[in-house]
């Protein structure tokens, strides 16, 4: 067992690093910090992203992706702003979500644009009624000819607002025991219609999350991927491998927090001495750093599994859970140990909680994770 990065890990985790902070990040301050950025911007920041190699990180090699390991992903993800790196994840993950099951012809049209950062792809799946019961959608998919039409709402969709295409989970009808048969649906909104909506969020403000509507939206029957019914699959294997990768992104997050916090408690003097050197601030250091290596740990441990070819989905929604609670507390007991200042903006520790805490609810809120983890522990799923 080693648990030290390889020379080449550390040389790609030390890459993103420097592009993080000396491409990204002055790209981020340049625009309004609470405004979604704009497409110009977004494509950008993807240009940037894909010379790195990431905007098609986990597609195989052969299918022109970087074939990245998961745990390499991870160690790169951790270094990107978080903002950036949400966008990322719904790109990689609509990639692949894309190439298992479209056509060639489709593929040909397509797949190089999205590896290259060109056209952002997002997947649509949540619906207003249809949240963390996500095979409970019910927007309609309606076959005519070659021609194929699409009805509904879907909520909360990363990069809608700034995408080029969209994977859009369709209700294709039920199967004969009853269950729900969702189906992949390719849409160009170059080609298409729909309504959008930018729903603004209290964290990670320079992101996009919109509503999404279909009111008998147009495309051609070779849109359609993979077949009726196999949606939900493709969803939980891009989900079991984003869930320790946001959680790597928010204990990111809280780890500026933390620094924050240890700075301004080896500074700040009251009764006499700096408050760092007082043993209840120490033991908040400790907690906190013991909290964010822990979950760091498991969520490389999660990546690692997934890298084995292991099944993980207990292991992956037990990382996201742990570190995404484990960054919000870290990131409260910064506000707290900065006492006055910890509350003021000056010190952007509330914005960095807030966005931390978007983090507890994409791809498995906390309750749905630890559902999904109780699942593999008793061989009883809960939620039925
Ligand atoms: C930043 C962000 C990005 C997102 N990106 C996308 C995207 O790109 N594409 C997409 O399709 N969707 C996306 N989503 C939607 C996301 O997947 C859903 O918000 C999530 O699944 C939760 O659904 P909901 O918000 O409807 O909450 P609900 O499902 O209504 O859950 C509300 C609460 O009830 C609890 N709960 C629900 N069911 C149970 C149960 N059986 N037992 C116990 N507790 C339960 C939940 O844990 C939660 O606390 C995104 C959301 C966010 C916030």
């Amino acid at each position: 067992m080693h648990f030290e990065l390889t020379e080449d890990q550390a040389m790609l985790a030390e890459a993103a690093r420097r592009m993080s902070d000396e491409v990204l990040t002055p790209i981020l301050l340049a625009e309004p910090a609470d405004q979604p950025l704009s497409k110009p911007v977004m494509l950008r920041i993807y240009a940037h992203l894909a010379e790195f190699g990431v905007t098609a990180a986990r597609l195989a090699e052969p299918a022109g992706g970087s074939g990245l390991s998961m745990l390499d992903y991870g160690l790169i993800m951790e270094q990107l702003p978080p903002v950036i790196a949400l966008s990322l994840l719904s790109h990689d993950g609509s990639t692949v979500r894309f190439e298992a099951g479209a056509s060639e012809a489709l593929k040909a049209e397509y797949l190089a644009e999205f590896i290259a950062g060109r056209r952002i792809v997002c997947t649509a799946n949540s619906e207003p009624n249809a949240g963390s019961d996500s095979n409970a959608i019910s927007t309609r998919l309606e076959i005519e000819g070659d021609r194929a039409f699409i009805t509904g709402t879907k909520m909360w969709i990363t990069n809608a607002s700034i995408c080029d295409c969209m994977v859009v989970s369709c209700s294709a009808g039920k199967d004969a025991a009853g269950r729900p048969m969702p189906r992949r649906v390719l849409v160009d909104l170059a080609k298409s219609t729909v309504g959008l909506r930018e729903t603004a969020l209290c964290g990670l403000r320079q992101g996009h999350l919109c509503e999404v509507t279909f009111e008998r939206t147009e495309v051609p029957v070779e849109n359609l991927i993979g077949e009726a019914g196999d949606a939900g699959k493709f969803m939980t294997i891009v989900w079991n491998a984003n869930r320790p990768l946001i959680g790597l992104m928010t204990l990111a997050i809280a780890r500026r927090a933390y620094e924050v916090a240890r700075e301004h408690a080896s500074q700040r003097r009251q009764f006499g001495g700096v408050i760092a050197g007082k043993q209840l601030v120490q033991q908040d250091l400790s907690d906190m750093e013991a909290a964010m290596v822990s979950a760091r740990l498991t969520c490389l441990y999660a990546l690692g599994q997934l890298d084995a070819g292991a099944r993980s989905n207990g292991l992956s929604a037990m990382a996201k859970r742990l570190a995404t609670d484990a960054a919000t507390r870290v990131i409260d007991r910064a506000m707290q140990i900065c006492g006055g200042m910890g509350i003021t903006e000056e010190l952007g520790l509330a914005q960095l909680w807030q966005d931390a805490r978007v983090f507890q609810v994409p791809d498995g809120t906390q309750g749905i994770l630890a559902l999904i983890h109780g699942r593999d522990i008793t061989g009883t799923a809960a939620w039925r």
